[in-house]
């Protein structure tokens, strides 16, 4: 079958043939039909500092797709049969671990990355086990089926501290920031500021559903308090860019007893003004990965209550044209970009 390979420890990704893999007992084989590209994906293909250290090649990419079931293994549930609609949750977990055995599976301590340390979705087939697997009972658009698993991360940091009537601050526009933007409004946030400094995100932003999105590179979040005419600071902030100078702005604009939900992976150690975090009694909680399978459960319902997350996607590609589709997947031009597998 075709595949997606880091075939070497340099920069690049390799269109190969490789062999078809096998469900084992409990594991459900998938064609895939479509998958989203991630920026885990993009710094796997530029092989920067993270990804030497996360990677072994040869490694097929991906963890981002929907697909339909081709086979089951020994021991598959009845619910999960061939033909179903599925995609996949992306972290395999141990199933032994205090948190696995207590029921929390997102909280595994030896989280096995789809794509990352095990082959993954960018193929004409991918295997999982069926714990993994999360089938699409609804109508669901394909496109957004294949972006379960940012969606998920959106969702989850999200709803992770209660919305509803509160003033927002989402700071980083990438997909999983617009996404979250979407979802707050759906939720029920008054007002929901996003910042970046990418024009283009930014109105992805306000199509998504933004009260406002402003375009940080030449002022700070002040000014968005100012413009929503808020008096005392946001009350829930979703840090998604990972940069210590939107954390540090965002803390200087939260209130008093503001929660901040973090899920943007900065590249290095920074510092912050603790000081301030504890005099305005600011909770920070860290988020990675999304809720098995609560999550995945509410990001049905969102979309069957409405929720339209069609203006994040703008890119589609056959999966031969994949250089291309990264090339703009990197740039800050660009939402989510599909890679199309189905002929
Ligand atoms: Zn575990």
């Amino acid at each position: 079958m075709k595949a997606l390979v880091k075939q070497k420890a340099e920069p690049g990704l390799w269109l190969m043939d490789v062999p078809e893999p096998e469900p084992g007992p409990g594991d459900v084989l998938i064609k895939v039909l479509r998958t989203g590209i991630c920026g885990t994906d993009l710094h796997i293909r530029s092989w920067d500092g993270w990804a030497r250290q996360a990677v072994t090649a040869p490694r097929v990419l991906g963890h981002e797709f929907v697909g339909e079931v081709a086979a089951v293994g020994a021991g598959v549930p009845a619910d999960i049969a061939v033909g179903d609609l599925v995609s996949g949750e992306g972290h395999l977990v141990c199933g032994a671990c205090r948190n696995c055995l207590a029921g929390r599976r997102h909280l595994c301590r030896r989280t096995v990355g789809l794509g990352v340390a095990r082959d993954g979705a960018f193929a004409e087939y991918v295997v999982l086990p069926a714990t993994n697997v999360w089938v699409h009972r609804g109508e669901v658009p394909l496109d957004v089926a294949a972006i379960f698993d940012p969606f998920g991360n959106a969702v989850h940091t999200a709803l992770t501290f209660p919305l509803v009537g509160e003033d927002v601050l989402i700071t980083g526009a990438g997909p999983i920031g617009i996404m979250a933007a979407a979802v707050a409004r759906h939720a029920g946030a008054r007002n929901v500021a996003i910042t970046d400094v990418s024009p283009y995100r930014l109105e992805l932003a306000r199509k998504a559903g933004a009260t406002l999105a402003l375009d940080v590179s030449g002022t700070g979040i002040a000014e968005a308090q100012r413009l929503l005419g808020l008096k005392e600071g946001f009350d829930v902030g979703l840090e998604m860019s990972g940069r210590p100078e939107a954390l540090r702005d965002m803390v200087d604009n939260m209130t008093h007893g503001g929660r901040i939900a973090m899920l943007g992976l900065p590249a290095e150690e920074f510092a912050v003004d603790w000081s301030k975090i504890v005099t305005s009694m600011i909770t920070i909680k860290g988020i990675y990965g999304r809720e098995m399978f609560e999550t995945w459960y509410a990001m049905t319902v969102l979309l069957e209550g409405g929720l339209d997350l069609t203006p994040v996607i703008t890119g589609s590609y056959g999966y031969e044209d994949f250089d291309a589709a990264f090339d703009e997947a990197a740039t800050a031009r660009s939402g989510k970009i599909i890679l199309n597998w189905a002929a």
